[in-house]
């Protein structure tokens, strides 16, 4: 069961409560590039991403907010540290959620600042804790087990929420991100005991496309299985548009999110009879931009695939020379190889005309 969480609303998204998890991503661009970040944004928007967050270097960079907001469609989110000056002039430039860790903002005072500036605006705060900016996380500390370093980061998190209670300041999303998958999952799972502000969950620093992919899906799916998980980031060092393809790909493996096709490729064996591999990733490519959930199956042969892939709502079995096409679970007709794609493609595209 999904962990009960207070919503906290950024922009037109809501975090928490009731509201779907939503999927998240970072742009990798100089923000003070308006251009650039815009049409990083919009690309990122047209994969589905509903909350987008930006790097604050500097003053420039909180200005360059109003004008990347005024370009784009979704909720921004500033990422800022080491300074309560940016986190005041991104709110004044019409962030709509500011993401702090209070640890490294200078002083309480500094943070009252920000506090103080996210409350008239009716901003939230992400209260970031990551297991990297631990003090004293160094040497010996760094070979740590996970339960020892995520128990810091709960009772650091914890000291920053009493804090931000103290200023009578509740708009608050947590994180506790860790590069280490199992402490990320163990600090989650402390800290859901401790509170009901909803959490921004990720693996940080997860790695490359395919390696990120695998410590975030383990990280992120484990923790939403068991409930918990309002929002969720995949970091990757890759283009940003993968971190939300692997945000829905994990919020639909555990039925979460239905967005879009989930498609269905066997592995091959012996009995495949083509090269399968190029096929699916035509349709892959082809089927990227359906929003409606959908089962499509490429599978390998025509004795097994039909049945193999038996939930699927469209599917082309490979065979040598000719093929089936099917849709839920009837074969259709058969199709010569060089046409499967595309005849599959049209039964799909009737769907969106009727
Ligand atoms: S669908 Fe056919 S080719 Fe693919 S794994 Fe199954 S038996 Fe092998």
């Amino acid at each position: 069961m999904r962990r009960i969480t207070r919503p906290v609303k950024v922009g037109k998204i809501t975090i928490g409560g009731k509201a779907p998890v939503s999927v998240q991503s970072m742009t990798k661009t100089d923000t003070r590039d308006v251009a650039a970040t815009v049409a990083q944004i919009k690309e990122l928007q047209s994969a589905g991403c509903e909350i987008i967050r930006c790097a604050v270097l500097d003053e420039e960079a909180a200005r360059a907010l109003k004008d990347i907001k005024a370009g784009i469609k979704i909720p921004l989110v500033a990422d800022i540290h080491f300074s309560s000056k940016l986190a005041v002039l991104a709110i004044e430039a019409g962030a709509d959620k500011i993401r702090i860790n209070p640890g490294n903002i200078g002083s309480d005072l500094k943070v009252k600042e920000i506090i103080s500036a996210a409350k008239s605006a009716r901003v939230p705060i992400r209260i970031g804790v990551n297991a990297g900016s631990l003090e004293k996380y160094s040497g010996r500390q760094r070979h740590e087990g996970a339960a020892a370093t995520a128990k810091k980061m709960v009772k650091k998190a914890l000291s920053f929420i009493r804090f931000f209670e103290k200023n009578k300041f509740e708009d608050i999303v947590l994180s506790l991100k860790a590069s280490d998958t199992l402490t990320t999952i163990e600090a989650y799972t402390r800290m859901a005991k401790e509170c009901d502000y909803p959490f921004h969950v990720g693996v940080t620093e997860a790695g490359t496309i395919s390696g990120g992919t695998i410590k975030s899906s383990v990280g992120i799916g484990v923790l939403l299985h068991s409930g918990i998980g309002d929002t969720i980031r995949v970091s990757l060092a890759g283009d940003p548009v993968e971190e939300i393809r692997v945000g829905y790909a994990i919020l639909k493996t555990l039925k979460l999110r239905e967005k879009g096709v989930d498609l269905i490729v066997c592995p091959t064996c012996g009995r495949c009879g083509v090269t399968l591999f190029p096929i699916a990733e035509e349709v892959e490519r082809l089927v990227s931009g359906i929003a409606r959930p959908l089962k499509i199956a490429v599978m390998g042969c025509v004795v097994n695939g039909p049945g193999e892939a038996g939930g699927a709502d469209f599917g082309i079995a490979c065979g040598k020379g000719s093929g089936l096409l099917f849709k839920n679970g009837k074969i259709l007709r058969k199709v010569p190889e060089a046409g499967l794609v595309r005849e599959l493609m049209k039964e799909i595209n009737k769907l969106s005309k009727s």
